[in-house]
This record gives C-alpha cells, sequence and structure tokens, in this order.
C-alpha cells in the first residue's frame, strides 16, 4: 500500500521540530512496508484534488504567516473537499491559525484563513511557551507551546483537548487544539507525533481506510522508546506544575 502526503509551505511554516511529523508518519509507514510519498506544496504551487492522502502544516513567524496568508486561501476549496471527505490532516500553530478564519498579528493587517477550523486567533503580549499535557479521545499528548495568539474556538466540544498543564489555546478557557472530522490543529510542537504513537497511527489508518476503502489494523510497532520519551516528558510537565489545571 501507499499514501502520498503534501507538506504545505514547508520553506515558511516549519520550525520547533515540526518537520519530526513527516519523519514519524514516514517511519511508521515504512516499518509496515507502507511507502510514503512526499509532496512539498511550495509558495504560489496549486494543490490538486484527489492527489493527496495526507495533509501536514507546520508553525511559523507571523511574517512567515503573512507570506502563506497569500496563496493558502487560493488552495481553500481543495483543502475543504479532502477535509469533508474525513481526508486527514495535521496542522501544527502557524497553520493550525490559518486553517481558522483569520490571525490577527500583533502588527500590520489581519491574515485571512480558510475556516476549516470555526475559530479566529489574535495575537497577545505574552508569549505562551513551555511543555504542554492535554486529554483527548485519543488519550494524552503531550508537546511544546510558543504562540502569541490566542484561539477561540466558536464551541468549546470542537477542541482536540483539554488542558492538563500549560496554556492550550488562549491560557484561560482549558481548550487546546481543534478537530473537525479528521482535520487535527494544535499548538503542540516538539515535533508531536514521535512523542504521541496513537495520533501517528491514527492519522495513518484513517488515510488508509479512505483510500482502500477497507478496515486497516497496522501491526503495532516496538514503542518502547517512545513511549518512554511520551511518559517522561508527561510526568516532567505535571512535575513543573507549570499552569496545572
Ligand atoms: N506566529 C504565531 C504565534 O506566535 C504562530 C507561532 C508558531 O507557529 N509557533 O502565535
Amino acid at each position: 500500500m501507499e499514501l502520498t502526503l503534501v507538506h504545505l509551505y514547508p520553506d515558511l511554516l516549519n520550525i520547533y521540530g515540526d518537520q519530526g511529523n513527516v519523519a514519524a508518519l514516514n517511519y511508521r509507514c515504512a516499518q509496515r512496508g507502507i511507502k510514503l510519498k512526499l509532496k512539498n506544496l511550495g509558495a504560489g504551487e496549486v494543490l490538486v484534488a484527489g492527489s493527496f492522502d495526507l495533509i501536514f502544516g507546520g508553525g511559523g513567524q507571523d511574517s512567515q504567516q503573512a507570506s502563506v496568508s497569500r496563496y493558502l486561501p487560493g488552495q481553500s476549496a481543495v483543502l475543504k473537499q479532502a477535509a469533508r471527505r474525513g481526508v486527514p490532516m495535521l496542522t501544527i500553530c502557524g497553520s493550525y491559525q490559518l486553517f481558522g478564519r483569520y490571525f490577527k498579528p500583533f502588527t500590520g493587517p489581519m491574515l485571512k484563513g480558510i475556516g476549516i477550523f470555526p475559530a479566529y486567533t489574535v495575537a497577545s503580549k505574552t508569549r505562551k511557551i513551555g511543555n504542554i499535557v492535554i486529554t483527548t479521545s485519543l488519550g494524552k499528548l503531550v508537546g511544546f507551546e510558543n504562540h502569541s495568539g490566542n484561539t477561540f474556538l466558536d464551541q468549546p466540544g470542537l477542541a482536540l483537548g483539554r488542558v492538563m498543564a500549560g496554556n492550550g489555546n488562549n491560557g484561560t478557557d482549558q481548550t487546546e487544539g481543534c478537530r473537525v472530522n479528521n482535520v487535527f490543529g494544535c499548538y503542540l510542537h516538539g515535533s508531536l507525533l514521535p512523542k504521541n504513537p496513537p495520533l501517528a497511527d491514527y492519522l495513518i489508518t484513517t488515510a488508509l481506510e479512505l483510500k482502500y476503502r477497507r478496515q486497516i489494523n497496522l501491526r503495532p510497532l516496538d514503542d518502547r522508546l517512545e513511549w518512554q520519551a511520551h511518559q517522561t516528558a508527561v510526568k516532567i510537565c505535571l512535575k513543573s506544575g507549570w499552569r496545572n489545571w
């Protein structure tokens, strides 16, 4: 079996190890004999409907997001159609914000998003930086956040998870991230997927089931190291008492 992953604007949105998410998906596919073809979507390039099985977008500085916001809306129809079909997508921080309705940076004009997430983001004076642990329907997720943006969801029930320690979407409503169908957005850098195997395998399984129209049970991998990293990060984060809710 094979899958095609499109990495959105990797030259512009790719900070705090976000590339590691692509490496983790590639590794977890290769270990199971699944070929993962990687396509980068560069500035000005057109995303072709039906040409991908997975989408990944990373984080970036406000200025890089300003560049991306000139191109991303042009891909909105294809991305929304894929989202409705259930195509799995993972967007981290800067791209998460641009998958909402808009991101208002601290200086400069509002950046139009594509509105897959019923949410908006406004930059704030305080950066939210540190380890973060959230509980989700896929279990605990652990990562590292670094954002000035405060994201507000139209309904709290759309959140990807509830913050156990850290700030999350805005440091006030205990929500973190957003999930619509199989489109995931969150502030968890780190990178996220290597330390959170269930989410990585969920994305792979969902993409395969959609493409091959049958139930897929991925062979379990030897994830001892991944789980050691996960549990250590969770322990450190919860022990630090940083914004434990
Ligand atoms: N520039 C955005 C913010 O500061 C996103 C940052 C990021 O992608 N880490 O909120």
